[in-house]
Parts: structure tokens; sequence; C-alpha cells
């Protein structure tokens, strides 16, 4: 089944040619979705859209099979993952992890459950204390990632989560997504302008072109395309 079902949807934002335009897409339960294509194309748009933090000028989003294009992103049960990680810079490494479920105030006993398991599929144990300043920059894109996991979110969503790393982090970075998405199993949709990212990441592209949906498929039938 469609975990994130897209039909038909379009993103005009002024005049001109729109900004994601009739873009249709199936994302089925634990699949590694990649949206790839030139800066410009409609990608950070989509994903915004999908996550609730752009108005869907027309078209249907659905998500666990119900129509969510009018629900608040805390009502979509979605995990994002941004490019600048978005972590807080005075709260510690455990609160930046913990901050969902203090929001949804749960029990200090299941934070710390979830905090910690989130923290060893990391790596992150020795860290939890620390404050984001004191961690590398792939240290801190993990904790991005434990605050999407404690969620237990429908979907995790990724936007360009590795362009600020250098090339070597870049690197380890997608073998540890790759592998943690595995592991975790989850509904992934991921922006990127990179193609290894995306041929390595993803179980299909999307290709966008100025706002069009050009083809989806596998990386391998895209490699094989004549
Ligand atoms: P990408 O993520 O692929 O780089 P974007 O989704 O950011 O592309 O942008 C797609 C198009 O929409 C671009 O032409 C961009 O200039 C335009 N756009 C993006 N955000 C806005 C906005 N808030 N207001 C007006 N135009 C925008
Ligand atoms: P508040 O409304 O208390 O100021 P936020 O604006 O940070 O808090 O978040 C409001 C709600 O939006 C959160 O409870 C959460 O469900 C959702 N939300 C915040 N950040 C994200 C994110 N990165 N991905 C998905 N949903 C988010």
């Amino acid at each position: 089944m469609a975990v994130i079902e897209l039909k038909n949807i379009v993103k005009q934002y002024g005049d001109g040619y729109p900004a994601v335009n009739d873009v249709s897409l199936e994302i089925a339960d634990g699949e590694f979705m990649i949206l790839v294509g030139p800066s410009g194309c409609g990608k950070s748009t989509l994903l915004r859209m999908i996550v609730g933090l752009e108005d869907i000028t027309s078209g249907d989003l659905l998500i666990g099979g119900e129509r969510v294009n009018d629900k608040a992103p805390r009502d979509r049960n979605l995990a994002m993952v941004f490019q600048n990680y978005a972590l807080y810079p005075h709260l510690t490494v455990y609160e930046n992890i913990a901050f969902p479920l203090r929001l949804a105030k749960k029990s200090d006993q299941e934070v710390r459950e979830k905090v910690e398991h989130a923290a060893d599929l990391l790596e992150l144990r020795e860290h939890l204390q620390r404050k984001p300043s004191q961690l590398s920059g792939g240290q801190r894109q993990r904790v991005a990632m434990g605050r999407a996991i404690v969620r237990d979110a429908e979907a995790f969503l990724f936007d360009e989560p590795l362009s600020n790393l250098d090339a070597k982090l870049r690197g380890q970075m997608r073998t540890e997504i790759s592998r943690l998405q595995r592991q975790l199993d989850t509904t992934t949709v991921y922006v990127t302008h990179d193609q290894t990212e995306a041929m390595t990441l993803g179980d299909r592209v999307a290709v966008l072109r100025k706002g069009v949906l050009q083809q989806c498929a596998s990386p391998r039938e895209l490699y094989e395309q004549p």
C-alpha cells in the first residue's frame, strides 16, 4: 500500500510556470524514494508540501490513505531532517533528540528508552550530554536523524541532508543512512541534487525538471536506459 500518494500536485507561487506541475507519485511502505533534479526544479517545494510547510495549489496529498492537504504539519506524523540540522544550540544532544517526545508529553521513562535506543543506532551514546556546538557535522546530522527516529513517524523526509558535509563525511553518512533505513524499514523521501546519492540510496528515483516529473524508476532501470 502507498504510504504517501501524490495526485496531480501543483504549486504555483506567482505568475510564470508552476514550481511543481501536475506531479503524481506513489511511495510504498518501506520504500526509499529519491527526488532528484537540478537547482530550481521543485524538489524542496514538493517535499515542503508533503510535510505541510507549504500550501498545495491543487491536487491531492494522501498519507496512509487519508487526504491531508489541509492538515497542520504536526498532524501528519512525518519526521523531517533539514539540511541545516535545525538543532537547538542551548539543549544537550539528549534533549535535542527528546524534543518531540517532550512536546508529546511522554513519560521520562519512555523518553529515556527511546532516546537511548536512537543513540545506540546512531552511535551517539557517548555524546548525549554534549551541546551541538561540541559535535562534528556528521554527529550533528545524526542528532537530527535521532530526533526523527524517536517520533515513530509514518515516514522520514530528508532535504539535502548531506550537502553541508565534506566529501569524505558525505560518503560515510550515505552508508549510514542506507544502513539505518534498512534497519528501521521506514518509508523515506529524500531530496538531493547529487546523482551519486540518488543512485546509491534510492529504491526508486523520481527525476524532476522544471516542476515536471520526467520519470520514476529504480537506479538499475535508470542506469540501463539507452
Ligand atoms: P529545488 O529545491 O529543486 O532547488 P525549489 O522547490 O526550491 O527547487 O524551487 C522551485 C521553483 O520555485 C524555483 O523556480 C524557485 O525560484 C521557486 N520558488 C521556491 N520557493 C519560492 C517562494 N517561496 N516564492 C516564490 N517562488 C519560489
Ligand atoms: P510549537 O508549535 O510548539 O512552536 P513547533 O512549531 O516546533 O512547536 O512544532 C509544532 C509541531 O510541528 C510539532 O509538534 C511537530 O509535530 C511538528 N513538527 C515540528 N518540526 C517538525 C519536523 N521537522 N518534521 C515534522 N513535523 C515537525
